[in-house]
């Protein structure tokens, strides 16, 4: 399956075969989109729809990126007619534009171009995570550094944990590279929404925190701009195209820079108890009876309550994601 980024980064790489032709298409009743297509005497029934986007800023026009079930992708678009006919005509005429070419039918050099490899050794990541993006880029350069301590013997391996304060694509950079995971504990997430990192030696006597540095990537005008437009439903297909390629080299740009570039490094203490992998002990919730982990329980007025309870139960208590 060929991820949204990479059929974008197609159509500015031109990797398309031009079909440029009229075509019938089938539309959902409500929604207005597209389901499938009748081409050269065949029915083309839509698997998924990529993307949407508007023909002209003066057009009421819509293209559509779709997907079929044999995992080629299309782009088409409809072009409403000037409509003084009766309501029974179908007042639009519907283009199939190009059709994006499959990985087999490219060049290894420029297949590496569209999944972003050239210069990257972090297959086993992207193919783990799905796609390259600026978060994957930036775990990656924490871990870079991890791997450094490690390489240094100032950490030990299997003997360190993290903390990350976010909960972004960084997460499975460092748990493929590093081998951190959630599920092994030597992982922690505390979703502050920031790039902030913590690497502990298991024993605690040493630590560092990586604060991420206020980045300038001097495109933010045409990035926000862009960004804008895709949000409000306003985007030409070429806006899309430019926007993916501003991420492209906003990762590229990480990349390239050192962890010291991006992050500001500082030891740390570890001042909270680090989880150990253990037996775990639980206890049962006074509200809404189900079993919970003893050390995330909430003690209120001589209650044992879950989380989720003593939210509801504390008026004014608003948890993101939780409520
Ligand atoms: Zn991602
Ligand atoms: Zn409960």
């Amino acid at each position: 399956m060929m991820h949204r980024t990479e059929v974008l980064r197609s159509i500015d790489l031109e990797q398309l075969d031009y079909i440029q032709q009229k075509i019938e298409v089938v539309c959902d009743d409500d929604r207005q989109l597209p389901v499938g297509f009748a081409f050269a005497g065949k029915m083309f029934p839509v698997n998924r729809i990529l993307c949407r986007c508007k023909i002209a800023e003066d057009h009421s026009g819509y293209g559509y990126l779709v997907e079929l079930g044999d995992r080629n992708v299309f782009y088409l678009y409809n072009q409403p007619e000037d409509y003084h006919g009766s309501d029974l005509v179908d007042p639009s005429i519907w283009v199939l534009c190009f059709r994006v070419l499959q990985d087999q039918e490219l060049m290894r050099l420029f297949l590496e171009d569209r999944k972003m490899l050239a210069n990257i050794a972090l297959k086993r990541v992207v193919d783990f995570h799905g796609h390259v993006c600026p978060e994957l880029a930036l775990g990656s350069k924490f871990c870079e550094f991890v791997q450094h301590l490690l390489g240094e013997n100032i950490l030990e391996d299997n003997n360190f944990s993290v903390l990350a304060e976010n909960s972004t694509s960084a997460l499975d950079a460092i748990q493929i590279l590093l081998g951190v995971t959630i599920g092994n504990q030597r992982l922690m997430v505390m979703d502050y929404g920031k790039h902030n990192y913590s690497v502990y030696s298991r024993n605690k006597d040493k630590g560092w925190i990586f604060s991420m540095k206020v980045m300038n990537f001097g495109d933010e005008e045409a990035f926000y701009r862009l960004e804008g437009k895709i949000i409000n439903n306003n985007a030409l297909l070429e806006d899309i195209v430019s926007f993916q390629k501003l991420i492209d080299e906003r990762v590229r740009r990480i990349f390239a820079s050192s962890p010291e570039e991006l992050f500001i490094l500082e030891p740390t203490q570890c001042t909270q108890q680090q989880p150990q992998e253990s037996t775990s002990l639980y206890t049962i919730c006074a509200i809404c009876g189900q079993q919970v982990l003893a050390t995330r329980c909430i003690e209120r007025r001589d209650k044992i309550l879950c989380m989720p309870c003593f939210q509801k139960e504390t008026p004014g208590c608003i948890h993101h994601g939780l409520q």
